[in-house]
């Protein structure tokens, strides 16, 4: 497969990559022949996170014994030193390696957050220890919030940006692709599917493809569905006239509904972290049930049944999405798939 240099880590991946989060919800042999499957076809940039329970552990029996050429990308939501290094350690443990190629703070979502990961007494210069010492080999940061990733690569101090990038929210993408590539910082696109909202790989992964200094990860969970990408991948890439009208009629039909988690809408009166909400049908759709309607996604729904009405959010947004349908249809959806899960017994 074409490989595609990531940014200034120098580091040469496949034209595509694989995000492990949906490998969660599977059995761990369907999980480790996805991950194999994928090294099988050529895919090297393989992405996982210590947050997405087993995935790191699957990754790592899929790769052992694999001697073919591969990145390994995972990533920490601590931002504390203490944290970051057992987050590290177990992650080396979990993945079976001696050194992580790329190691990134996971979902860096705004200013504050962004100044504790650079804190010096914080968990940045633990990481960079660890890239002294071999056993991290690049820096990079993942963030939904664009002004927050932009920021970040402007800093200078990552070397890899990961940010949601499809052709429904592409406005975002496309600014951010550009200052990439002048600051030299590797573009990794989560959600090239738009969360699922984009049925098409083809229209998805071809836009995409149009971006030459970005790496679309493509969170599979089917051996057919990554066959396909590659099918892709292997070209002819250009959009054809057709394809660009059907791109248009989808962003048309679903912009209105589609979150680009920029956060203008916020302060929420009642403190909601509106765009996280928006998220949960892509949770629902990519997580095991349990975790949906357990933990901190539970917390969130809980927070954001408080939702008051009061329709300041909806001002702000300059996509004029109906925020509180969309915050009260996730509240009412959280609810029914909790009773499911408290019904099955499994609670
Ligand atoms: S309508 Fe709901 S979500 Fe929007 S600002 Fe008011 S309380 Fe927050
Ligand atoms: S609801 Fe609108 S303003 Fe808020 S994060 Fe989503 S797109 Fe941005």
């Amino acid at each position: 497969m074409e490989t595609i240099r990531l940014g200034k880590t120098g580091l040469m991946v496949s034209r595509v990559g694989f995000g492990a989060i949906p490998i969660q919800r599977l059995d761990a042999d369907d999980a480790i022949a996805v991950v194999k499957r994928c090294l099988d076809l050529g895919v090297t940039y393989l992405d996982t996170a210590n947050a997405y329970s087993t995935s790191e552990g699957r990754m790592g029996e899929a790769l052992a014994g694999w001697n073919g050429n591969v990145v390994i990308s995972t990533k920490s939501q601590s931002r504390t030193p203490e944290g970051i290094e057992a987050h590290l350690a177990q992650s080396l443990e979990m993945l079976k390696v001696d050194s992580i190629d790329l190691y990134q703070f996971h979902n860096v979502s705004s200013f504050p957050d962004l100044e504790k990961v650079l804190d010096p007494n914080g968990p940045f210069p633990i990481v960079e220890k660890a890239k002294r010492e071999g056993k991290v080999k690049h820096i990079g940061i993942t963030s939904h919030q664009i002004d927050v990733a932009k920021e970040a690569v402007k800093t200078g101090r990552f070397e890899t940006i990961m940010y949601p990038f499809n052709f429904i929210a592409h406005e975002l993408g496309e600014e951010l692709a550009a200052l990439s590539a002048q600051h030299d910082v590797g573009f990794i696109a989560m959600k090239p599917f738009a969360g699922g909202m984009i049925g098409k790989a083809t229209l998805a992964i071809k836009y995409l493809l149009q971006f030459p200094n970005v790496v679309p990860i493509a969170g599979v969970e089917k051996l057919h569905e990554i066959e396909e990408i590659i099918r892709i991948v292997e070209g002819p890439w250009t959009l054809t006239d057709e394809e660009n009208a059907e791109i248009a009629t989808i962003r048309t039909e679903t912009g209105n509904r589609f979150c680009r988690r920029c956060d203008y809408c916020q302060p929420c009166t009642a403190g909601i972290p509106i765009s996280n909400v928006m998220s949960f049908p892509t949770m629902v759709k990519r997580m095991p049930l349990k975790n949906v309607v357990t933990g901190w996604i539970a917390d969130l729904m809980e927070k954001a049944s408080e939702c008051t009405n009061c329709g300041l959010c909806e001002e702000r947004c300059p996509y004029q999405l109906p925020i509180r349908e969309m915050v009260s249809e996730n509240v009412a959806n959280y609810r029914r798939l909790k009773k499911e899960w408290q019904d099955s017994g499994a609670a």
